[in-house]
């Protein structure tokens, strides 16, 4: 963004005060006055506003004439994204240095509406504003590791053939991986490659709140019609579905309906399949029918490639010791690398200091993505050993194949608690308690969770013990 070949303010203020000739002074104060240029990137001019409506208004009265007289003094292909700041934040623009303005920050919604020939702009901007969709997940900024090499091939598969090959598709992986990331561009590339077919994209509870509503006020046909008519769901976070029966009914007709259509549905889960609780089985064996995806921590290469797109996206630099720290340090995902990049660099652009490995070492030791990467990497050894001296038996006891009353307790709570708090998937916690099925573990898991409801001081013991284990020093 600081780079000057790509700074258009002076266009951009040789195109409104065009602009300014062309509109009766009212209207133009009414809306020009409430947009502001915030900065440009290569071939990009963003500009803010500080409500959906303003920008919604404008993109809609003013984007053609605004790109169009922006290619004209520019001789270039110029796109304009819109974006959502607070007033306070639009005033100081106003006053404006435009060198000093900084680059949006990532979490402002962005709406970009892209110099397009194919459709028209204002039905690519309305179907972007109906799927829900953020805009800054594109194929295009996610960086592939072999951790996501096949979930992002899939994805792209799906985004350019939309019904054709992988239909459904299931996208599972822990929290903070990239589903949404990969989800939100399958929607985002096929609007934009092809806009005539209609992309919606919700999470498992907007579908939820959304189905509830219906029911309550006797909506329950557009409900219907609103899901059955799309030619891609993307449904984002289904394990949000667990326990809720009617939705799970719902959606069992909506993923019929539109799969005799051949309509593309992709799905995001934080597990697989298999793992959810409380899904009919009809409604599971649809999901599971398609091809389902994985999407795995990333390595430490990836996490160091991921760190340094993402260094270089916000125009930043951080020495290479830094990014090793950071990468060695934070392994849990990509969101929490992200957080520890947000701090860092704000650290040192407000503070206008150069970051040294001890600062970063301080700054990082507060976040909580360190000691959620402690439990990730808390074993089951150390789970059974503590649960053991609790109940006074010894590991080796827990982890072999004697029956005796006093051993299966120990030994369930311990399996609950490896399935509760690390990252390992049931196979592997079987595998750790001396060959046991991962039936056995999802077994034990239920058994105890069942137990944690009916019996208040049994839970106390199970809460205790993960307290305990959460303050283990490693
Ligand atoms: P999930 O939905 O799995 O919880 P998200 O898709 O929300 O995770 O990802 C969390 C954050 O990390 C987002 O800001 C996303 O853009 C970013 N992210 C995740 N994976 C990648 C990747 N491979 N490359 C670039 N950014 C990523
Ligand atoms: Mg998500």
């Amino acid at each position: 963004m600081s780079d000057t070949n790509s700074n258009y303010y002076e266009f951009w203020q040789e195109t409104i005060l065009r602009i300014q000739e062309t509109l009766p002074a009212q209207e133009y104060t009414t809306w020009f006055n409430r947009i502001v240029y915030v900065g440009s990137e290569d071939k990009k001019v963003i500009l803010a506003g500080a409500s959906q409506f303003i920008l919604d208004t404008v993109i809609a009265r003013y984007r053609d004439l605004l790109v169009n007289t922006l290619c004209e003094l520019t001789g270039e292909e110029i796109s304009v994204e819109f974006i959502v700041k607070s007033l306070s934040e639009i005033q100081e623009h106003k006053k404006g240095d435009p060198s000093s303005i900084v680059e949006p920050p990532k979490e402002a919604k962005a709406v970009q509406a892209p110099v397009k020939k194919k459709a028209s702009p204002e039905t690519t901007m309305k179907m972007k504003r109906d799927c829900n969709l953020n805009y800054s997940y594109q194929f295009s900024n996610f960086v592939i590791g072999d951790n996501s090499t096949f979930a992002y091939n899939a994805s792209l598969a799906i985004a350019k053939n939309p019904g054709v090959s992988y239909n459904p598709c299931l996208i599972y992986g822990g929290v903070g991986l990239g589903k949404t990331h990969l989800l939100s561009s399958i929607g985002n590339h096929i609007i934009d490659n092809t806009p005539e077919l209609k992309v919606m994209y919700v999470t498992a509870e907007m579908f939820t709140n959304e189905f509830i509503d219906s029911v309550g006020s006797n909506k329950m046909q557009s409900f219907k019609n609103k899901f059955r008519k799309v030619d891609v769901l993307l449904i984002d976070d289904i394990h949000f579905l667990q326990g809720k029966d009617g939705t799970q009914e719902e959606l069992f007709h909506t993923f019929n309906n539109l799969y005799e259509s051949k309509k593309q549905m992709v799905f995001t889960c934080d597990r697989p399949i298999s793992e959810l609780k409380n899904i009919s089985d009809r409604l599971s064996s649809r999901f599971e029918r398609g091809l389902n995806v994985d999407l795995q921590p990333p390595s430490y290469e990836t996490r160091v490639a991921i760190l340094k797109s993402k260094t270089e996206q916000r125009n930043s630099s951080m020495s290479e010791e830094i990014i090793d720290y950071i990468a060695t340090n934070v392994c849990t995902n990509v969101r929490d690398l992200e957080s520890s990049l947000t701090k860092l660099i704000a650290f040192s652009e407000l503070l206008d200091q150069e970051l040294t490995l001890d600062k970063t070492k301080e700054l990082l030791g507060t976040l909580p993505s360190l000691a959620a990467n402690a439990n990730q990497t808390l074993s089951i050894d150390t789970i059974i050993k503590v649960v053991g001296d609790y109940f006074n038996v010894s590991s080796f006891e827990i982890k072999g194949k004697k029956k005796n009353k006093s051993l299966i307790q120990p030994r369930q709570i311990s399996m609950y608690l490896a399935r509760d708090i690390t990252e390992y998937s049931t196979t592997e916690i079987g595998t750790e308690f001396g060959g046991r099925d991962h039936t056995t573990v999802m077994h034990s898991f239920n058994r105890i969770e069942s137990l944690m409801k009916s019996d208040e001081a049994f839970t106390n013991t199970v809460l205790k013990l993960k307290r305990d284990l959460m303050n283990v020093k490693r």
